[in-house]
């Protein structure tokens, strides 16, 4: 580090675990930057003091992790329509100091559908399990990409009917439907679907061996199945489409492009694949330790 240097990082309320301190780092070094990528784990009463601080220190940029995505955004002078429309950032940038909010997790999932998957969005019907802040960008990249029929189960039906209320006119092309999570419903949507998106923690560490899909589902093999949740690396849903001989997808890649998008705004560079594989290697490695 110099007087020069350009300081990035990440705003969070829980950061033991991310990963995003790795993956920065190597994009850093892979570019030979003078920047460095530093964790802020803040109380969330402190999230006002903390973004105007990182202003005041000239703090080049940041991201911004869970619970402070939809909070944030009160507290830029300017926002990007795409995160406008999710109602969430996970970037800011400092220009002119002024600061601009992104959101990046729409563009990070969408990338590995189209660079692994070689898949292609529209015309393709999708079923979202779940209507929180994930599943907010997940149907942002899908009607963006031209899905015509999103169908929505979320536990609370509130929640999904407000994510269609808030998508409908802005994509007037694409038919949002909401359900809640009734086995009935569910194995309807789910008879034609081309993708099936998990953006509920159920799998995760925290919901370890949970499957949010009712037993006796069945589903096409055809089918790709996407979980966002990166930890473990197959979750039960995952195992299940993988037996069923669906080809899946867990969250590290949307993880390592939605860092890809962030680096992109604060240094110009889009990293190339050749770090993105080199990372998503270590990521996986490290999880084996
Ligand atoms: P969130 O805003 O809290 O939304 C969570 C969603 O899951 C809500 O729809 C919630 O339903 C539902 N849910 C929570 N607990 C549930 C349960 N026990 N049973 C059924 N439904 C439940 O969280 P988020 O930010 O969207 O994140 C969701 C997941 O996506 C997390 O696992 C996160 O790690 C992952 N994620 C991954 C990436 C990536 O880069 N790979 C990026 C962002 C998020 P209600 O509305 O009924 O509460």
């Amino acid at each position: 580090m110099n007087p020069m240097t350009l300081t990035i990082g990440l705003l969070g309320e829980h950061l033991e675990n991310s990963l995003s301190p790795l993956i920065h780092r190597n994009f850093i070094c892979y570019y030979s930057l003078n920047y460095c990528y530093l964790p802020f784990q803040i109380k969330t009463e402190n999230l006002e003091k903390a973004i105007f601080g990182a202003k005041a220190l000239g703090i080049h940029g940041l991201n911004v992790t869970i619970p402070f995505k939809e909070k944030a955004m009160g507290f830029m002078d300017n926002i990007d329509p795409a995160a406008e429309t999710i109602g969430a950032i996970n970037t800011i940038v400092r220009k002119n100091e002024k600061l601009y909010g992104y959101n990046t997790d729409w563009n990070g999932f969408r990338e590995p559908l189209k660079k692994k998957m070689k898949t292609k969005l529209i015309n393709k019907r999708a079923v979202v399990l779940g209507a929180g802040g994930a599943a907010r960008s997940v149907i942002f990249a899908l009607a963006e990409e031209g899905c015509p029929v999103i169908s929505i189960f979320n536990r609370s039906k509130d929640r999904a009917l407000e994510v269609k209320r808030n998508f409908k006119n802005i994509f007037p092309q694409c038919e949002i439907r909401t359900f809640s999570f009734q086995r009935k419903n569910l194995q309807g949507e789910i008879d034609n679907v081309d993708l099936l998106i998990n953006t509920t923690p159920l799998g995760s560490w925290y919901y370890p061996g949970q499957n949010p899909l009712p037993e006796g589902i069945k589903l096409s093999s055809k089918a790709i199945v996407y979980d966002l949740i990166y930890c473990p690396d197959r979750t039960p849903l995952l195992s299940w489409a993988e037996i069923n001989g669906n080809r899946i997808l867990n969250g590290k890649e949307m993880l390592v492009y939605q860092a890809a998008e962030s680096f992109h705004l604060w240094t110009g560079l889009y990293p190339d694949q050749e770090i993105i594989t080199k990372i998503l290697s270590k990521i996986r490695k490290k999880e084996n330790l």
